[in-house]
């Protein structure tokens, strides 16, 4: 009786979610990931994937990850330090090192267990966390998983307050999204990291959202500012730019990289990555480090928030291929995307509790693979929703 009861109690929560427009279906596709993709059978353009470089169906990382299961095989069948380690991990761990121009790095499963492993393995009760708001998920329980003290920093002057009342902790440690998911908008790095400076904290950059695509060589978010060398930590997915399998990683000094392969518990006690997403990834990495694509990427960004604005939307500023559409109610929102979705374009709506109650929008990402007329067809979508 008592299972009857939960089952009901569940049952009136997922129905005041519907009612509240909070629900979020899921839309199989039928086809591969892509600019164009296959929705009960018809074709829509697709502007909510993190398929940023068009990698996640490109030719050469589906080789590349065809020959890895030919010749590695399907499975690891092992965590990395018994039996699950082939020289493709090892591989990729060094060529995300030197394209993110740091010592060492370590491969997870997913960003999620990166940022589960990396708190609770480097700080304890002696420490001090330090949180930007508006972190991922994933950071959140991560941090939980520690036994530091935490601190969530609304903007720089709190930061500073929270730094100036930390002072005797033994560590401390700033952490920060490079580029806030739900707006779109890069971290004041340089900001933080002089503060950093000043208060001799370490800093973490969760860059998910920017590796592959920001800075100048596609570095990420502590390339474009320039703070590189200061970074302590920097995590990322595997799953966004860089092939959009699934992967993440801890990438900084060696000692803490070491020290995660020791300790971290998402690692240790969790399969190796498949070869067939490293052998892609790797793959993947090479074609980002093509400077076109980004530029196709940030041209088609710079394009559509222009034609956006000048059509009368709120688009939150910036200059990432998250381009946050602003309606506010939540009903509003989700009806526009799904009239989007009936006139063949694909958008999300988000609504709380994923943005703060009040402030739903509609987030639209941009790929260097859609073309001029896809994203003309994109804002007059919009428009005729809008007006419809
Ligand atoms: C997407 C994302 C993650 C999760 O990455 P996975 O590899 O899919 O687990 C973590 N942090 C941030 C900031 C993200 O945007």
């Amino acid at each position: 009786m008592t299972s009857a009861s939960v089952r009901n109690d569940l049952r009136i929560e997922l129905a005041e979610l519907r009612a509240a427009n909070l629900y979020k279906p899921e839309r199989p596709l039928a086809s591969p990931q892509s600019p164009r993709v296959t929705i009960d059978g018809t074709e829509v353009l697709n502007f909510c994937a993190n398929n940023y470089l068009g990698l996640a169906d490109h030719p050469a990382v589906i080789d590349a990850a065809k020959q890895a299961l030919d010749d590695q095989g399907f499975g690891m069948a092992s965590v990395r330090f018994i039996c699950g380690t082939q020289h493709l991990h090892t591989n990729l761990e060094s060529r995300l090192s030197t394209f993110l121009g740091t010592e060492a790095t370590i491969l997870y499963s997913s960003c999620f267990d990166a940022n589960v492993g990396v708190f609770a393995t480097l700080l304890d009760e002696r420490d001090a966390v330090l949180s930007d708001h508006l972190n991922h998920a994933s950071i959140i329980d991560g941090i939980r998983l520690s036994k530091a003290r935490r601190h969530r920093y609304r903007d720089l002057t709190d930061l500073e307050t929270q730094l100036a009342s930390t002072r005797t902790a033994r560590r401390r440690l700033v952490v920060t999204d490079g580029v806030f998911s739900m707006e779109g908008s890069i971290a004041p790095l340089r900001e933080i990291c002089a503060l950093a400076d000043r208060y001799d904290a370490m800093v973490m950059v969760d860059d998910s959202h920017a590796v592959g695509i920001t800075g100048p060589t596609g570095a990420g978010t502590p390339e474009l500012l320039g703070v590189q060398d200061r970074v302590d930590i920097v995590t990322g997915t595997l799953g966004k730019a860089l092939g959009g399998a699934s992967g993440g990683y801890v990438s900084g000094h060696a000692e803490i990289v070491d020290l995660l392969r020791q300790r971290s518990r998402p690692y240790l006690f969790s399969n190796a990555l498949p070869p067939v997403i490293a052998a892609g990834a790797l793959t993947a990495l090479d074609l980002a480090t093509d400077p076109a694509r980004r530029e196709a990427l940030h041209q088609n960004t710079a394009t559509f928030r222009a034609q956006m604005t000048r059509a009368g939307f709120h688009v939150l500023p910036g200059e990432h291929p998250i381009v946050p559409v602003m309606f506010g109610d939540a009903g509003e929102a989700v009806r526009i995307a799904d009239r989007m979705l009936r006139s063949g374009v694909y958008v999300t709506a988000f609504s709380y509790p994923v943005v703060p109650m009040g402030k739903a929008r509609i987030r639209v990402q941009l790929s260097s693979e859609h073309s001029r007329d896809d994203l003309d067809q994109c804002v007059e979508a919009f428009l005729a929703a809008r007006y419809d």
